[in-house]
């Protein structure tokens, strides 16, 4: 008989995570409290960048093009266009481009590009982008952005399809039996129980977890749709990288939504179920400012829409993926820190591999490495 997996959370990993189970034999039922990508989770909001540049990290590039492949594949095979292919020019302010540098080689080896630019002939290219202060410059012509919340229920969709139970239904706290899970306790009283556990629960695992504070904490991450003249959606997904490990970037083209402007900072804090998601005026001051000096024609823009999404950050800013604390049968997925929707479906087959025995989890995501002292940083220091 084959065995029984519950997956809480139905955002980009749980869904792909049950999705892939489901296919490999296993009798899957995932949980949401509030739906697959609803506009709470981090998965929430319209789209998210796939891009391959990683650093020197072969951990990511591994599971970056092992994404794109899946992206691609399930995109045809469910004939639905949940991947937009655009290209992303990649501008470093003033810093040193280690991050690019270190990425070609490791891109090459996949038939990934990034280009090097020259700055004079982008500034003919794209008039609309200042780049005075702009020191390099690449191109990366695979970057797509990805339908976020969308493709969270149409995998969510392709898993019932599969023969997978879906139950919208809060988890409220974990049985433990020796060294096992045992049991699943739901809000409306009634329990749910199988013979393995996955967790990913997004920026709520350490409401169920609370070991995990020590390691996890969630930041407050908003998103602005500017105004921008017609002609701006011609442009790419660009990345600005500026001193202080700041980070911005944008999708000028947005389903005739606005021009998509949002940061990667994790200085403010966000409790997903407490704190109230309205525009937060210092917040925006800061972005506007960035915003006019790369775009200056963009001075008098309006903000059209604005959504206020939760980064569910590791320390270290690498993925936590490990046993439970005292469960053999538990599963966690966490700190996918910001750069975690892109690698969905490779979570998802990562961990059915693992769970069939095929593979073992990287030691980069494993827990214990905190032990050996935390490195804070973010994704995109090298
Ligand atoms: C503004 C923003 C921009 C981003 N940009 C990118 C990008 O360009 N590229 C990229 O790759 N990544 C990006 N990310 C990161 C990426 O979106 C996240 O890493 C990813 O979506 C996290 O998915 P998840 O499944 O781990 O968590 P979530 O999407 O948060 O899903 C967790 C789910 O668990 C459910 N849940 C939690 N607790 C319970 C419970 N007790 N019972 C039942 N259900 C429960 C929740 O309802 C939720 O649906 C961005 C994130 C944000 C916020």
């Amino acid at each position: 008989m084959s065995k029984s997996i519950i997956v809480v959370g139905a955002g980009a990993w749980g869904g792909w995570t049950a999705f892939h189970l489901q296919k490999a034999g296993f009798k899957v039922t995932l949980v949401d409290k509030n739906g697959p990508g609803n506009p709470l989770s981090g998965s929430g909001g319209k789209t998210r960048i796939i891009r391959m540049a990683y650093g020197g990290s072969q951990v990511y590039t591994d599971l970056t093009a092992k994404s794109f492949e899946l992206w691609e594949k399930y995109a045809l095979q469910w004939n639905d266009r949940l991947y937009h292919q655009k290209g992303a020019l990649w501008m470093f302010n003033g810093i040193n481009p280690a991050y690019a540098e270190l990425s070609i080689p490791l891109m090459k080896a996949r038939g990934f590009r990034l280009d090097p630019l020259d700055l004079q002939n982008l500034a003919i290219e794209y008039p609309e982008i200042n780049l005075a202060d702009i020191t390099s410059a690449y191109w990366e012509p695979k970057v797509a952005y990805l339908e976020a919340s969308r493709a969270c229920g149409v995998v969510a969709q392709k898993f019932k399809e599969a023969g997978g139970n879906y139950l919208e239904a809060e988890v409220t706290g974990i049985d433990f039996e020796k060294e096992n899970i045992s049991a699943l306790r739901l809000k409306d009283g009634l329990t749910l129980q199988a013979d393995e556990y996955v967790f990913a629960c997004g920026p709520w695992l350490t409401k169920l977890v609370p070991t995990l504070k020590d390691y996890i904490y969630a930041s407050r991450q908003e998103v602005y749709y500017f105004e921008a003249p017609d002609h701006y959606k011609d442009l790419p997904i660009w990345l600005e990288f500026r001193k202080d490990d700041q980070m911005f970037y944008g999708i000028p083209d947005h389903f005739g939504q606005g021009f998509k402007f949002a940061y990667d900072e994790r200085t403010w804090s966000l409790d997903p179920d407490k704190d109230d998601r309205a525009i937060t005026n210092e917040i925006l001051d800061k972005m506007r400012a960035i915003l006019i000096n790369r775009f200056p024609a963009l001075k008098e823009s309006v903000v059209l829409k604005h959504h206020t999404c939760v980064y569910e950050n590791s320390l270290d800013g690498d993925f936590i993926i490990d046993r439970i604390p005292k469960a053999t049968n538990g599963l966690f997925l966490a700190g996918s820190s910001g750069h975690g929707f892109k690698m969905g479906p490779a979570i998802g087959q990562l961990i059915t591999h693992h769970l069939t025995g095929k593979t073992a989890i990287p030691n980069e995501f494993l827990l214990n490495r905190f032990s050996q002292g935390i490195d804070r940083k973010s994704q995109f220091e090298v």
